[in-house]
């Protein structure tokens, strides 16, 4: 029987943190020759594993030996080479040292008296990472704006959601709620923008249903003439058009809204303009690619994309930054007296539980500036370039086959295509690529059909591995 480690052993903590280190490189290492997809089914982890929790410590090793019988065939291979499913989810070894480091510091960053380092890297990494993305001084903390890392997308949309009822109704909602007497107000998105817009308007007590999905082009672009119509007829009726999202790279096909018309609407109506750029944004580090990722971003009120999705930054890193902080803090603020220190009453530091949902805060800053410090912009930039300059080679071998349709153009590092024959021999396609496991590819519909979608953007994929994507593909044809 082992005995009960005390809750900070240094030593045994050093002991057993190489352990884990030695089985994540072997993990690495051999990653490959699993199937990408896990097999299991529904009910099997579970089955494998005691009922109760152990009332007594078990050694390391009893851990690692069921991360190897019970939790690896249980996992689908998000690193593994063949993995071009949804949008990669890309880690790093730096940004992994990174996340260890924020673990074993254990600080709590909600407000800049409890960890001032934790508040002041994530402004310094923020600003770094606008100025290499191109994105307009607005957004730099050193004026009114300023950035600021989520856990998710998901949650950047919902806080810009709130700041921007919150401007449009004069600061009220928070206190009075979106009562009935309310003008209603409404959101607009492209048809193709992502289901997160839906969710943050529900629970940020707009209503689903005061989303108008405007429609789009068959690369997903969002049609200007047909948004500016609805908000106006909008308008006209007495109802406050109050919130636009526009992608940069839907999830589907990866088109790119145009930002610049879209803010020319926004502003008619004095509408807040979101971006959401969470996969594509990543490219704007290259200048080649940047152009139309920030076009028109001096004119959105908050511009977010996911580091954690093609910036080599692990899961979870969503970077929002809003050109004017105001609103975002006075909605998210609270002051309870447990919180009250000098710093924050001086007005002379940035709290960040002031610009997310949450109170508590995790040091997510550490592992962005070591992923930026170790890898390096240019080191950055060269894995973007080269995604995209294999996911158009591959294009190329799908627009040479008769068999297959290009649905789209690739956009990036994404590509979408299908087989002629229609959308039930594209399915039956994918379900057996994805079935012998070498490699994994996602279904979507665009252009009103079912589509294979191949995103390039995993840490270990390499080009021989996209050429052996095509024969698989190919093959199984
Ligand atoms: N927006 C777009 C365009 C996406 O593709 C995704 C996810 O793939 C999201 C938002 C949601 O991202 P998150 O999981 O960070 O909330």
């Amino acid at each position: 029987m082992p005995s009960e480690p005390a809750p900070f052993d240094p030593e045994r903590f050093r002991h057993e943190a190489h352990a884990i280190v030695d089985w994540i490189a072997a993990y690495w290492q051999s990653v490959a020759s699993q199937p990408v997809q896990s097999r299991v089914e529904p009910g099997w982890v579970r089955s494998q594993l005691p009922t109760h929790a152990p009332e007594s410590p078990e050694p390391l090793d009893a851990v690692l030996a069921d991360l190897d019988r019970v939790i690896l065939p249980g996992l689908t291979h998000w690193q593994h080479p063949g993995f071009f499913g949804y949008f990669p989810a890309s880690a790093s070894g730096p940004s992994i040292l990174g996340e260890l480091l924020a673990a074993g510091m254990g600080v709590q960053g909600m407000l800049w008296t409890t960890s001032p380092a934790c508040t002041e890297l994530e402004t310094l990494t923020l600003d770094w990472l606008r100025e290499l993305l191109g994105l307009p001084d607005r957004f730099d903390s050193r004026g009114t704006g300023g950035g600021v890392i989520q856990d998710s997308a998901s949650s950047g949309l919902l806080c810009a959601v709130v700041a921007a009822r919150e401007r449009a109704t004069a600061f009220s909602g928070n206190a009075g709620g979106m009562r009935q007497d309310r003008r209603p107000l409404v959101a607009y998105a492209g048809a193709a923008a992502h289901s997160s817009v839906e969710k943050g308007l529900g629970i940020a007590g707009i209503g689903r249903e005061w989303l108008r999905r405007i429609p789009c082009d068959d690369a997903g672009r969002l049609d200007v003439a047909a948004l500016a119509a609805t908000l106006d007829d909008d308008a006209a009726a007495g109802r406050v058009p109050f919130f636009v999202a526009a992608t940069v790279g839907t999830t589907a096909g990866g088109g790119i809204d145009p930002v610049p018309q879209i803010a020319d609407v926004a502003a008619r109506h004095r509408a807040w303009l979101h971006v959401d750029a969470a996969w594509a944004g990543a490219a704007a580090l290259c200048p080649e690619f940047r152009g139309p990722i920030v076009a028109g971003a001096d004119r959105v009120d908050s511009w977010g994309f996911n580091p954690h999705k093609w910036m080599l930054v692990n899961f979870d890193c969503h970077a929002l930054w809003v050109a004017d902080r105001g609103p975002l803090v006075r909605s998210l603020s609270t002051q309870p007296d447990y919180l009250r220190n000098a710093a924050s009453d001086a007005g002379a530091v940035i709290d960040y539980r002031d610009w997310q949902v949450p109170l508590g805060r995790r040091f997510r800053a550490l592992k962005l500036w070591m992923t930026l410090r170790m890898i390096g912009a240019e080191g950055l930039r060269r894995r973007i370039r080269e995604h995209v300059a294999w996911a158009r080679e591959f294009a190329g071998w799908v627009a040479a086959d008769a068999r297959f349709d290009l649905v789209v153009p690739p956009s990036l590092s994404l590509v979408c295509f299908a087989l002629r024959a229609g959308d039930e021999a594209t399915a039956a396609l994918l379900e057996r690529v994805n079935r012998r496991g070498h490699i994994f590819v996602s279904p979507a519909r665009v252009a009103g059909r079912l589509v294979i979608r191949l995103a390039v953007g995993g840490p270990l994929t390499d080009r021989d591995d996209v050429a052996a994507a095509w024969a698989e593909l190919a093959e199984g044809a």
